[in-house]
């Protein structure tokens, strides 16, 4: 290992209040690994040169958030099968000459659910509400987890007809409209916006059984909408997405250092710091 740290950092509009670098940092003191994480708030227009200028730096690795997972997937000279079956990118890597793209949101949820929650996937009804990015970046790995059904709902139902169509030969997943889930599900994943305006998605409340495992992409140092939903609906158990965001910042770090960190105690750190 050189003098200087080896340079990393996430890039996106807004970024200000982002967990990354503190959760990065964690990896790195836990790992001993010498790294520098920035957080690079690119305006309209921007993302390409401020890429190039963290490049032209001796930058080795960005994550990518809203709104550039597109745009990022475009720069890629390679791109990881999870990324290509996703439509995005959230993780880049200058490696072996170009530069590779990765998506590690997915398999950061369901390593979230079956490692950190316990929650057993394969067999699994799973009903997953919403169609915009996150939900896309999520279908693949769901599927990989091996369940009976993974059905997509979305308030706008056309949409989740034609984001199941995408991914039919994938695994067994079907578009549903709200209207239709009169049935209980093993586990509702809610990777819709409503929870950031403290709102529910209008599905029945039938949806949720007495085993039913409701998991909320958003994190808040409160329990969301969506989750004060599922636990007045007689949920099994719930969890919010902070274990997501850390799970996927694993994958990434296991990308560009090649050592998957120990997440439980990081995670533990960055909840207490939402509070
Ligand atoms: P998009 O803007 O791409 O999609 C928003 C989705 O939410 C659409 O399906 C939209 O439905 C739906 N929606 C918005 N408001 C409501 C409402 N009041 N009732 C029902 N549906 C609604 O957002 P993303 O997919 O990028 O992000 C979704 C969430 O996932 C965000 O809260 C984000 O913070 C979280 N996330 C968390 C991650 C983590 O690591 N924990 C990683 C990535 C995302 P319609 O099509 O009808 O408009």
């Amino acid at each position: 290992m050189g003098d200087a740290a080896d340079l990393y950092g996430l890039i996106g509009h807004p970024v200000e209040h982002s967990r990354s670098p503190l959760i990065h940092r964690l990896f790195a003191d836990q790992t001993e690994q010498r790294i520098e994480y920035l957080l690079i708030d690119a305006p309209p227009g921007r993302f390409q040169s401020e890429v190039g200028r963290f490049r032209a730096r001796g930058g080795l690795g960005l994550n990518v958030t809203l709104p550039y997972k597109l745009d990022a997937q475009r720069l890629c000279s390679r791109l990881t099968q999870r990324a290509a079956q996703a439509g995005a990118v959230n993780t880049l890597a200058w490696q072996d000459g170009g530069l590779l793209g990765d998506n590690t949101d997915g398999d950061g949820l369901v390593r979230d659910l079956s490692d950190n929650l316990g929650v057993d996937m394969r067999g699994s009804r799973i009903l997953l509400i919403g169609a915009g990015g996150a939900a896309r970046g999520a279908i693949g790995s769901l599927l990989r987890a091996g369940p009976v059904e993974l059905s997509i709902a979305n308030r706008t139902a056309d949409k989740a007809l034609a984001l199941a169509a995408e991914f039919s030969a994938a695994g067994p997943v079907q578009g549903r409209s709200f209207e239709s889930l009169e049935d209980g599900f093993d586990i509702i994943i809610n990777a819709t916006s409503a929870s950031l305006s403290d709102e529910v998605p209008a599905i029945p409340a039938a949806a949720v059984g007495p085993s039913t495992f409701c998991y909320d992409m958003m994190y808040s140092s409160r329990p969301t909408a969506f989750l004060r939903w599922a636990t007045a609906g007689g949920a099994a158990g719930s969890a919010d997405g902070l274990g997501m965001l850390v799970e996927q910042a694993a994958e990434s770090f296991l990308l560009w250092r090649g050592v998957r960190p120990d997440t439980g105690p990081v995670l533990d750190e960055v909840r207490r710091g939402l509070d």
